[in-house]
């Protein structure tokens, strides 16, 4: 599959009129992608730094391509969201992630939450809350065990508008955190303004946070403002021993990462679940 990630990857890109036409390509198979619901949804777990258990999981999309097969989000995202296919594709993952979520719940997995990544479209959709509405009403899971992540920079780019809709979500009982926290250009006065639960710190200040002080330092600020203000947080993209360590001195909540597990399909998140708790 890393074979065919390549091959679609050079496929889509090289020069500029090939970049044309594969653009068209790509939005043709993406109308395709749609109808016949190619994408899967994929779940990385979150795990409690303190008790080392999974206590969630991020939902990440997939599409099987019907020639290229497994194809990754950064393949095909930016073409939804210039087109706004991204407001049914999310509406299809966050549909899935509900449905598994209720699922594992019902067969009895202790877990809190599973969280779903928004897009600025969806934010701006007229029918947005609504189709959330319909889909925790139709898969019966209880809005408590839902969170939706949402950026800084797409915040900022709808302020008003993004406000109202992130007030209703949490009116309904939805969790709502930041991702990719440090790296989006904004004040942040926002996190005064907005219903926010959760930071999600960016994978970046933590990929050399064993090796680099100036990643401690910026960490430890990120963690003791986040706490102050009442917001847990979560390190993105723990893949060793030794950044878990200090993330575990920060006081940092919990995490996501490669040193957990890559993000994969429900079967497999089940037995990870499952294989922690004996
Ligand atoms: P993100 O929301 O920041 O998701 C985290 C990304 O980091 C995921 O990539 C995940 O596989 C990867 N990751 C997690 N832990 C590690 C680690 O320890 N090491 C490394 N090297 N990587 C790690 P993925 O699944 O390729 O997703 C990329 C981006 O695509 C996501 O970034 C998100 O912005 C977007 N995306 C994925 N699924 C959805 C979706 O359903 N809706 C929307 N709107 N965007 C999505
Ligand atoms: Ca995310
Ligand atoms: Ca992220
Ligand atoms: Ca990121």
């Amino acid at each position: 599959s890393k074979e065919k990630g390549r091959d679609a990857y050079s496929f889509f890109t090289s020069d500029i009129s090939k970049q044309i036409l594969a653009d068209q390509k790509l939005n043709e198979s993406l109308i395709k992608a749609i109808d016949n619901k190619e994408f899967i949804v994929l779940y990385q777990p979150q795990v409690d730094i303190a008790t080392g258990k999974i206590t969630g999981a991020e939902a990440l999309v997939r599409w099987i391509h019907p020639e290229h097969g497994f194809t990754m989000p950064f393949e095909f995202i930016p073409l939804a969201e210039e087109k706004g296919y991204i407001v049914e594709i999310g509406v299809q993952v966050l549909e899935q992630a509900c449905i598994d979520m209720k699922m594992l719940l019902d067969s009895g997995y202790v877990l809190n939450n599973i969280a779903v990544n928004l897009s600025l479209k969806q934010i701006r959709h007229q029918g947005f809350v609504q189709s959330v509405q319909n889909i925790l009403n139709s898969t019966s899971l209880n809005p408590s065990y839902l969170e939706f992540e949402v950026t800084e920079t797409m915040i900022m780019k709808e302020y008003e508008h993004a406000c109202s809709v992130l007030d209703t979500l949490r009116n309904l009982g939805i969790t709502l955190s930041i991702d990719d926290f440090g790296t989006g250009y904004s004040s942040l006065s926002y996190l005064k303004r907005l219903p926010i639960q959760k930071i999600k710190i960016d994978k970046s200040f933590i990929d050399e946070i064993d090796r680099d002080e100036n990643d401690v330092e910026i960490t430890k600020a990120i963690i003791a403002m986040s706490h102050s203000l009442g917001l847990k947080v979560l390190a993105e993209g723990v893949e060793e021993e030794s950044q878990l360590q200090i993330l575990r001195q920060l006081k940092c909540e919990s995490y996501q990462g490669y040193y957990c597990s890559k993000p994969v399909a429900i079967q497999e998140f089940k037995t990870l679940v499952q294989k922690q708790n004996t």
